[in-house]
């Protein structure tokens, strides 16, 4: 089954009289086992998608499906829970608490859904393991690298063990060989697991060689196929 099932979303804004169309009849699908760029130039309608795929926003109209699930058809409540449960999220600038051990940042997601506390701290060290970070679970943001804090917030995002990823500009603040390192460890991510999905918007020029497909956003359409 398709992780990603988007068919004609079009997304309209208001601005006052104006109406602006971010997404425009854009169809999209994407199977897990994946690592897929978004790209495009600046306006064309990439962070509206990522965030209608990622339940932060709703189509004027189309359908979206997302890991099995309406989207379209869900209250703020469950956009909230599916949010917080079913998709993770990773971000230009991490996004850590800064007061937080590594652990307690990767933790925080199983902590705020209060289910299986015991399990959250030996999961989240095990997901910093699987990050190369199993020497740093005690530090706190500020005595990391920006590659370090990537790597942090990439295993928060695993912990909730979505099917989807969503990575809007992960290596944007990083330096090319730690960005690149960053790519490697997203494409790895992706493989793990047959049906996990990693969907990036990105910039960076290395990602058409470590993704497993580049979709372009263009005018708020998907260029080429879309299968
Ligand atoms: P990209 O991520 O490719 O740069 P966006 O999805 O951010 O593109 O934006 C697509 C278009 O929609 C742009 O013209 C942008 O100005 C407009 N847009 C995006 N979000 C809003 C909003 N909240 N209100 C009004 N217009 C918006
Ligand atoms: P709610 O307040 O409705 O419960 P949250 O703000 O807790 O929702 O968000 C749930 C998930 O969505 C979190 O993992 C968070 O990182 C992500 N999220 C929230 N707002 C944004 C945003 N503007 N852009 C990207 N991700 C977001």
């Amino acid at each position: 089954m398709a992780v990603v099932e988007a068919s004609n979303l079009v997304r309209e804004y208001r601005m006052g009289t104006e109406t602006v169309r971010a997404l425009d009849g854009a169809s999209l699908t994407l199977e897990g086992g994946q690592f897929v760029a978004v790209v495009g130039p600046s306006g064309a309608g990439k962070s509206t998608l990522l965030h209608i795929v990622g339940a932060l926003d709703t189509p004027t109209s189309g359908s979206i499906r997302v890991d099995g699930t309406d989207l379209s058809g869900l209250t703020d409540d469950e956009a909230s829970q599916f949010r917080r449960t079913r998709v993770g999220f990773i971000f230009q600038f991490f996004n850590l608490v800064p007061t937080l051990t590594a652990w307690e940042n990767v933790a925080l997601p199983m902590l705020l859904d209060s289910k299986s506390l015991r399990k959250a701290r030996p999961r989240a060290v095990e997901l910093l393991e699987r990050v190369g970070l199993g020497d740093r679970v005690a530090h706190r943001p500020a005595e990391l690298s920006g590659g370090q804090m990537q790597r942090v917030a990439i295993a928060r995002s695993l912990m909730m063990e979505p099917k989807i990823l969503l990575a809007d500009e992960p290596t944007g603040n990083l330096d090319s060989k730690t960005g690149a390192d960053v790519l490697e460890l997203l494409a790895e991510v992706a493989h793990d697991e047959p049906d996990r999905l990693v969907l990036m918007v990105t910039h960076d020029g290395g990602a058409a060689q470590v993704c497993d497909r580049v979709v372009t956003v263009r005018d708020g359409r998907i260029d080429g196929r879309h299968d």
